[in-house]
């Protein structure tokens, strides 16, 4: 807790650190000596020439400076972009004259937006200070470490004689345990997740600094396309992701025409007889040069593009497909779950078109699972998106209510849509077992959905523990890295033939229930 004087102090700060130091300041100094001039004489202008540095100094003008004349981040302390890329461009030319070595690390917190979109900016500074903190707390004294992007740090090590691969990897381990060190916040507990790319100064392409710190950028790129909480060295054939926003637009409405991008699917099963209970159909685009691109990359581009009405038709045509395919295999997969967004919901046709496509496969409509963002609800839907999910629910198809915790959709609202399922948000999932606020949480979700008749699924499931847990608590289904990654289809049917093999072998955890 800052005591009184400081926080005062700290506000004041706040208030008139913009005013002081940002361009007006400038513009309007010299009427301002002209002013004081004229209306109080020398003594006045003298009062201000020596007042208003002192006013700097006490506001921490100076102070945002550093000592190199670096800006520096006003929330964690720690220097910006260009005091990074300074402090990277010393390390690299030491290395260099010598034979010493050396590595730039960028580390990026995975659910930065979802987090600051849930509790506000507030906590968000929060969390990035923290976070700041404890990745200092594992370097050296020498190495640098600065904010260079509302989610991202970057750590430049100070060279040194010895530093292998391996030693990189436990690095950036250690960085990111620290990194992912809980956050109390406001009574409850922030579990967080974060991915780091590096490249070690000899195996940087190019002969910049600007280079070193991109192949760097170029690893945390491939960290995050595959999944949360990755760690990546750079190396040459890492894919070049030096996309532009309106490139990327371009080659993502290509890849979407040519059927580059195509649905994975992600296994869900039952806590009660650990049986499948279906599959979620995720969005994957399979780049020539880039590998795989997850769908945080191009979904904003299609949105851009207009083009997520299409996606949505790409995506329920692979679904159904799939579950033809799992049919004609003989293997028991009751329903598929396909994501809408609201653009895709805003479309009038399109309830008939889905039961046009669901005639066309002679498929029943329960099959088929609807995923709604429980924002979409707290948005004031509009009518058409009203009139498209209860279309939908009346026609038979689930409707699935997606990221539920995350929005503020009322009870009314679940009812007056017909949802069948919740599927609680993977924050509320995130180390479950070992945190008594989380089980609450999910307790009271759980006995919420049990008055409402709704079933329920946990997001995000990646332990044993949670899992257990989860089935303990009576979450009916469950779903995350910890019970099946997404997958092209053609590993579905190994994952299922392997999973009813397990099933048979050991007790399935669900089935501790009374
Ligand atoms: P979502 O609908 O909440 O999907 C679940 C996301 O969590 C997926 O990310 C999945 O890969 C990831 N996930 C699953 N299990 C775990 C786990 O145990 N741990 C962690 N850390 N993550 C896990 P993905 O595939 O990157 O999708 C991100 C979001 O993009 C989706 O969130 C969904 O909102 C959207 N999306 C994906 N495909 C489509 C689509 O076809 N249409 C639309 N409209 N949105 C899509
Ligand atoms: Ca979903
Ligand atoms: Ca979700």
């Amino acid at each position: 807790m800052m005591n009184t004087g400081s926080g005062l102090l700290a506000r004041l700060r706040k208030i008139l650190a913009p005013a002081l130091f940002g361009p007006p300041m400038l513009a309007f100094l010299p009427a301002l000596s002209l002013a004081t001039y004229w209306l109080g004489g020398e003594v006045a202008l003298l009062a201000v020439a020596l007042g208003l540095p002192v006013l700097i100094v006490a506001t921490g003008g100076f102070a945002r400076f550093g000592g190199n004349g670096m800006p520096h981040d006003s929330v964690t302390g720690m220097v910006l972009r260009d005091g990074f890329e300074k402090a990277a461009e010393q390390v690299f030319e030491e290395c260099s004259a010598s034979n010493l070595r050396a590595a730039i690390f960028v580390i990026e917190l995975d659910d930065y937006r979802a987090l600051t979109d849930r509790h506000g900016q507030e906590a968000g500074d929060r969390i990035m200070q923290h976070c700041g903190s404890q990745i200092t707390s594992v370097l050296r004294e020498g190495d640098t470490v600065a904010r260079i992007g509302d989610s991202r740090f970057g750590v430049c090590l100070s060279p040194t004689l010895q530093l292998d691969l391996e030693l990189c990897i436990q690095l950036a381990g250690r960085m990111q345990a620290a990194a992912e060190e809980p956050v109390p916040l406001d009574g409850t507990t922030v579990y967080l997740s974060s991915s780091i790319g590096f490249c070690q100064r000899h195996r940087a392409p190019g002969n910049t600094t600007t280079d070193w710190i991109s192949a760097a950028t170029a690893a945390l790129a491939e960290a995050r396309s595959n999944g949360p909480g990755g760690i990546r060295a750079f190396s040459t054939d890492l894919p070049s992701r030096g996309n532009t926003r309106s490139n990327l637009r371009e080659e993502a409405a290509d890849a979407l025409e040519a059927g580059h991008i195509q649905a994975w699917f992600q296994p869900q099963i039952c806590t009660d007889t650990g049986r499948i209970s279906g599959f979620e159909a995720l969005a994957r685009w399979s780049h020539p040069v880039q590998g795989l691109v997850p769908p945080s990359t191009f979904l904003p581009a299609l949105e851009e593009a207009g083009l997520m009405d299409r996606l949505s038709q790409v995506m329920l045509y692979n679904a159904l497909v799939a579950i033809k395919a799992w049919d004609e295999a003989g293997v028991h997969v009751p329903s598929v779950g396909v994501n809408f967004a609201t653009q895709e919901l805003r479309n009038p046709g399109l309830a008939a078109r889905v039961k046009w496509e669901l005639e066309r496969f002679d498929l029943a409509p329960e099959r088929l699972c609807v995923e709604i963002l429980e924002t979409v609800m707290t948005d004031q839907p509009d009518d058409t998106i009203t009139r498209n999910i209860t279309a939908l629910s009346e026609m038979g198809c689930r409707i699935d209510l997606d990221d539920f915790g995350t929005g503020h959709a009322s009870i009314a609202a679940v009812r007056r849509f017909s949802i069948s399922r919740i599927k609680i948000d993977r924050s509320f999932v995130m180390k479950a077992d070992q945190d008594p606020e989380q089980q609450k949480l999910i307790s009271a979700v759980l006995s919420m959905a049990e008055r409402l008749d709704l079933e329920t699924l946990a997001e995000g499931v990646e332990t044993t523990g949670e899992h257990a847990l989860l089935a303990q608590l009576g979450c009916g289904h469950v779903q995350g890295f910890g019970i099946g990654r997404p997958m092209p289809f053609d590993q579905t049917l190994d994952w299922i033939t392997a999973h009813q093999a397990k099933l048979q072998d050991t007790p399935a955890i669900g089935r501790q229930r009374p």
